[in-house]
Protein backbone atom coordinates (compact mmCIF):
# COMPACT_ATOMS: atom_id res chain seq x y z
CA UNK A 1 0.00 0.00 0.00
CA UNK A 2 1.26 2.97 -0.82
CA UNK A 3 1.93 5.93 1.33
CA UNK A 4 0.56 9.03 0.66
CA UNK A 5 -0.23 10.71 3.92
CA UNK A 6 1.87 13.53 3.61
CA UNK A 7 4.22 14.55 5.96
CA UNK A 8 4.41 18.01 6.91
CA UNK A 9 4.42 19.33 9.90
CA UNK A 10 0.83 20.43 10.85
CA UNK A 11 -2.18 18.65 9.74
CA UNK A 12 -5.23 20.39 9.19
CA UNK A 13 -8.71 18.53 10.20
CA UNK A 14 -9.13 14.73 8.38
CA UNK A 15 -11.04 14.42 5.52
CA UNK A 16 -13.84 11.80 6.69
CA UNK A 17 -13.65 9.17 4.81
CA UNK A 18 -15.94 6.55 2.91
CA UNK A 19 -15.09 3.99 5.73
CA UNK A 20 -16.59 6.36 8.20
CA UNK A 21 -19.73 6.46 6.91
CA UNK A 22 -19.79 2.96 6.44
CA UNK A 23 -18.89 2.43 10.05
CA UNK A 24 -21.89 4.24 11.22
CA UNK A 25 -24.63 2.46 8.81
CA UNK A 26 -23.01 -0.55 10.78
CA UNK A 27 -23.13 1.34 14.12
CA UNK A 28 -26.00 -0.81 15.25
CA UNK A 29 -24.51 -4.12 14.08
CA UNK A 30 -21.47 -3.28 15.92
CA UNK A 31 -23.05 -2.57 19.28
CA UNK A 32 -24.74 -5.92 18.63
CA UNK A 33 -21.25 -7.56 17.99
CA UNK A 34 -19.97 -5.72 21.01
CA UNK A 35 -22.23 -6.80 23.45
CA UNK A 36 -22.19 -10.36 21.94
CA UNK A 37 -18.51 -10.50 22.79
CA UNK A 38 -18.84 -9.19 26.31
CA UNK A 39 -21.33 -11.71 27.35
CA UNK A 40 -19.06 -14.21 25.98
CA UNK A 41 -16.36 -12.85 27.08
CA UNK A 42 -17.61 -12.62 30.71
CA UNK A 43 -18.79 -16.48 30.47
CA UNK A 44 -15.63 -17.30 29.80
CA UNK A 45 -13.52 -15.41 32.74
CA UNK A 46 -15.82 -16.82 34.80
CA UNK A 47 -15.28 -20.12 33.78
CA UNK A 48 -11.57 -19.55 33.97
CA UNK A 49 -11.41 -18.00 37.20
CA UNK A 50 -13.63 -21.26 38.67
CA UNK A 51 -10.55 -22.97 37.05
CA UNK A 52 -7.87 -21.34 38.48
CA UNK A 53 -9.49 -21.17 41.66
CA UNK A 54 -9.86 -24.77 41.67
CA UNK A 55 -6.62 -25.51 40.39
CA UNK A 56 -4.37 -22.74 42.39
CA UNK A 57 -6.59 -22.86 45.54
CA UNK A 58 -3.39 -22.92 47.94
CA UNK A 59 -1.08 -20.61 45.55
CA UNK A 60 -2.23 -17.51 47.35
CA UNK A 61 -3.12 -15.69 44.28
CA UNK A 62 -3.77 -12.59 43.46
CA UNK A 63 -6.18 -12.82 40.35
CA UNK A 64 -6.21 -8.84 40.08
CA UNK A 65 -3.80 -9.38 37.69
CA UNK A 66 -4.68 -11.51 35.93
CA UNK A 67 -8.22 -10.07 35.10
CA UNK A 68 -6.46 -7.30 34.04
CA UNK A 69 -4.70 -9.45 31.28
CA UNK A 70 -8.14 -10.52 30.61
CA UNK A 71 -9.50 -7.00 29.27
CA UNK A 72 -6.84 -7.59 26.59
CA UNK A 73 -8.14 -10.12 24.92
CA UNK A 74 -7.12 -11.12 21.20
CA UNK A 75 -3.47 -11.38 21.36
CA UNK A 76 -3.11 -14.03 23.97
CA UNK A 77 -6.28 -15.36 23.95
CA UNK A 78 -5.19 -18.48 21.34
CA UNK A 79 -2.69 -18.64 24.70
CA UNK A 80 -5.20 -18.92 27.07
CA UNK A 81 -7.34 -21.66 25.62
CA UNK A 82 -4.40 -23.50 25.27
CA UNK A 83 -3.38 -22.69 28.79
CA UNK A 84 -6.60 -23.84 30.25
CA UNK A 85 -7.77 -26.14 27.48
CA UNK A 86 -11.58 -23.81 27.93
CA UNK A 87 -13.67 -22.53 25.91
CA UNK A 88 -12.77 -22.85 22.65
CA UNK A 89 -16.38 -22.45 21.86
CA UNK A 90 -16.19 -19.19 23.02
CA UNK A 91 -13.20 -18.62 21.86
CA UNK A 92 -13.95 -19.43 18.00
CA UNK A 93 -17.43 -16.96 18.71
CA UNK A 94 -15.19 -13.96 19.72
CA UNK A 95 -12.89 -14.53 16.91
CA UNK A 96 -15.53 -14.73 14.53
CA UNK A 97 -17.05 -11.36 16.08
CA UNK A 98 -13.63 -10.16 16.10
CA UNK A 99 -13.16 -10.49 12.63
CA UNK A 100 -16.53 -9.05 11.98
CA UNK A 101 -15.67 -5.61 14.01
CA UNK A 102 -12.54 -5.71 11.54
CA UNK A 103 -15.23 -5.62 8.90
CA UNK A 104 -16.82 -3.14 10.24
CA UNK A 105 -13.75 -1.11 10.67
CA UNK A 106 -12.91 -2.09 6.98
CA UNK A 107 -16.50 -1.26 5.87
CA UNK A 108 -16.52 -4.72 4.42
CA UNK A 109 -19.32 -5.94 6.38
CA UNK A 110 -22.33 -7.22 5.23
CA UNK A 111 -20.78 -8.89 2.74
CA UNK A 112 -20.46 -13.09 2.15
CA UNK A 113 -16.85 -13.77 2.04
CA UNK A 114 -17.56 -16.63 -0.18
CA UNK A 115 -19.62 -15.00 -3.07
CA UNK A 116 -19.19 -11.36 -2.20
CA UNK A 117 -22.80 -10.82 -2.12
CA UNK A 118 -24.67 -8.97 0.55
CA UNK A 119 -25.93 -11.11 3.75
CA UNK A 120 -29.61 -10.41 4.55
CA UNK A 121 -30.35 -7.78 7.68
CA UNK A 122 -32.32 -10.49 8.96
CA UNK A 123 -29.65 -13.06 8.89
CA UNK A 124 -26.58 -10.18 10.50
CA UNK A 125 -29.72 -9.27 12.86
CA UNK A 126 -30.03 -12.89 14.09
CA UNK A 127 -25.72 -13.82 13.48
CA UNK A 128 -24.47 -10.00 13.71
CA UNK A 129 -20.60 -12.46 13.23
CA UNK A 130 -22.08 -14.01 10.30
CA UNK A 131 -19.58 -13.76 7.38
CA UNK A 132 -21.68 -16.01 4.69
CA UNK A 133 -24.83 -15.33 3.06
CA UNK A 134 -27.57 -17.52 3.77
CA UNK A 135 -27.20 -19.50 0.31
CA UNK A 136 -22.97 -19.58 0.70
CA UNK A 137 -23.84 -21.45 4.38
CA UNK A 138 -25.91 -24.09 2.76
CA UNK A 139 -24.19 -24.65 -0.09
CA UNK A 140 -20.86 -25.08 2.19
CA UNK A 141 -22.94 -26.35 4.62
CA UNK A 142 -21.55 -23.91 7.27
ZN1 LIG B 1 -22.42 -16.01 -0.36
Amino acid sequence: MPNTKSQSTKTTKRKRSPVASAKSQFEHYRKLLLEKKARILGDVEELEKQSLLNSQRDAAGDLSDYSLHMADVGTDAAERETMLGLASTQQKMVDKIERALERIEQGTYGTCELCGGKISPERLEALPEANTCVTCMRKYNL
